[in-house]
């Protein structure tokens, strides 16, 4: 049994585990290395053993063909990251080694059992990315008590609920690999998501991308150097570049020291180098936000109130200057940006664990009255353990937005289209949207019908059907004889976790097909268990 219940940053380049301590302080617990934040790199050995965290990060360039790294870019769209043993590996099994080696540590460092987990994702991502996210905790052995959205969980660690007046914020989260903007209106009792827009190709590893790229052209014309960058010598200069990069967030300019050919060369980088060539990068994340701030002005959210700068790569200062000028500098606010989305993971996993408990108590209290049993017997079933952690669990009503739009296949004027039937940026009041609309049948006798489900982000009422939003579909049997222009419901209910269910009514009969989508790469659960058998009791180092 476990004295604490965990959150979960698991990022695209670092992760971090976090609980909340004694004295109601959320905390970053330290890998076995040291440090707060573990590289999310996984690497395979020959010999079976697999390494995660910084030893794998450093042995990028010599074991690249057996190292994962930016696994979470995968999550939810397809089912290979890696072939190791000749045997493909899915980014959900590659993911739970990361999850498993932050619970290993964070279970030698706290002497408990790491079960009961809150993990956390950005605001954008889908539903087939949220199941891959809950499933990789499922193999790695945990419990994920829920997934949540990474900038709820930053808004809960700055404290932004601990008043009661009503507050909109924004919170600006440039990570490693993603950039996710996301507009919330929130005071004491509740988080709301207004709006929310990101890009998963734009983090600090584009930074890193282009600073490479210019160094590369001072070697050329510093050194004379006309040979081509190697995959070593790439690597190479990868780790070194996002040191440097690093740097430039405390100094004007930075020497970093670099290996050309086996010959160890010195180039020398000025901060206001560093911001010209990634102006354009900045003005991605600007374009994007002013885009969220003109959809959540749209709703009548007219003023932003502060705004929080989340994700490592907020400590550029190029980032913090741009957007303290844009939104004036008392409102912004930057504290462990890295640390911030899991430390209130944390936070949201005591609120879940003690809500749950309280909400099973109750159910046993009810059956202990109606059967008028002695509640003495029951004493371990009733007692919320308030020393098991340190606060009372709040409780803080999470509602949350549509991050993408759902929509149906049909046939318009012998066209097909898409019926959007679900949008984007559309509230989740009580924690999910249920949608439902009526169809026609195509012809008489129809046999079937094929509900075809489309998830994007469009917030059209049509769009053209694409292949590439297909998430998967549910298959309503009809009965025989049915005429042309029959009536079929079909209902879209989303819940918070991004998780859809399809439920398709044959109006004259009654007849019902209901499926919890099982989307095109989502894991099977037969296949989840296959691999979750597999891994047992593996150990990570
Ligand atoms: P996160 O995913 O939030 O942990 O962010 C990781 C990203 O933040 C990586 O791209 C890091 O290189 C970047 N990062 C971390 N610290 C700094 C820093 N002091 N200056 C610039 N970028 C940083």
């Amino acid at each position: 049994m476990s004295k604490y219940v965990f959150g979960i940053d698991l990022g695209t380049t670092y992760s971090c585990i976090a609980y909340v301590n004694e004295k109601g302080d959320s905390q970053v617990i330290k890998n076995s290395e040291g440090d707060n934040l573990t590289p999310s790199v996984v690497e395979f050995e020959e010999d079976n053993k697999i390494i995660v965290g910084e030893d794998a990060k450093e042995d990028t360039v010599l074991n690249e063909d057996n190292t994962v790294q930016f696994v979470k870019s995968l999550m939810g769209k397809t089912d290979f990251a890696i072939e190791h043993n000749n045997e493909a590996r899915t980014p959900e099994e590659i993911s739970s080694y990361i999850l498993k080696k932050l619970a290993q540590d964070a279970s030698e460092a706290l002497d408990t059992e790491v079960k009961d987990v809150v993990i956390t994702c950005p605001a954008y991502f889908g539903t087939a990315q949220r199941t891959a996210t809950k499933n990789a905790g499922k193999i790695a052995g945990l419990n994920v008590l829920e997934v949540i959205n990474e900038p709820t969980a930053a808004a809960l660690f700055y404290g932004c609920t601990r008043d009661s007046e009503n507050k909109t914020i924004m919170v600006y989260d440039l990570g490693g690999g993603t950039f996710d903007v996301t507009v919330m209106r929130v005071n004491a009792d509740k988080i709301e998501v207004i709006c929310s827009d990101g890009d998963h190709d734009l983090g600090g590893k584009r930074w890193d991308d282009a600073l490479m790229d210019y160094l590369f052209d001072k070697v050329r014309e510093q050194e004379g150097y006309d040979g081509e960058f190697d995959e070593y010598m790439q690597q190479n200069f990868r780790l070194k570049v996002e040191e440097v990069k690093k740097k430039l967030s405390f100094r004007e300019k930075v020497n970093g020291t670099f290996e050309i050919d086996g010959k160890r060369i010195k180039l020398e980088v000025t901060r206001k180098e560093f911001d010209e060539i990634t102006k354009i990068l900045l003005n991605e994340t600007l374009n994007k936000t002013n885009e969220v701030v003109r959809i959540a002005k749209s709703k009548g959210y007219d003023e932003i109130d502060e705004v929080l700068l989340v994700g490592g790569s907020t400590r550029m200062l190029q980032v913090k200057d741009t957007i303290c000028e844009k939104f004036g500098k008392e409102k912004v606010k930057i504290f462990e940006p890295d640390e911030a989305v899991a430390k209130g993971a944390a936070i949201y996993a005591v609120d879940v664990y003690l809500n749950n408990k309280k909400i099973v108590e109750t159910e046993a209290s009810d059956i202990i009255k109606e059967n008028k049993l002695n509640p003495d017997d029951y004493k371990e079933n009733l007692s919320v353990e308030t020393e098991m952690i340190g606060v009372g669990g709040v409780f803080r009503e999470i509602v949350t937005a549509t991050t993408k739009s759902f929509g149906v296949k049909a046939v318009k004027d012998g066209e097909p289209i898409c019926l959007n039937m679900i949008k984007k940026n559309e509230l989740m009041e009580k924690g999910f949207i249920e949608e439902k609309r009526i169809f026609k049948t195509m012809s008489d006798n129809q046999e079937i019908v094929n509900i075809e489900i489309y998830e994007s982000d469009y917030m059209d009422d049509v769009i053209d059907v694409d292949d590439d939003f297909y998430i998967g579909n549910a298959i309503l049997e009809l009965p025989r004889n049915l005429s042309k222009d029959s009536s079929i419901e079909v209902i879209l209910k989303l819940n918070k976790e991004g998780i859809l269910e399809v439920t398709g009514i044959d109006k004259t009969s009654g007849k019902k097909v209901n499926v919890k989508l099982k989307t095109k790469d989502a894991m099977t659960e037969k296949k989840l268990e296959e691999i979750k058998e597999k891994f047992q009791g593996m150990l990570v180092v």
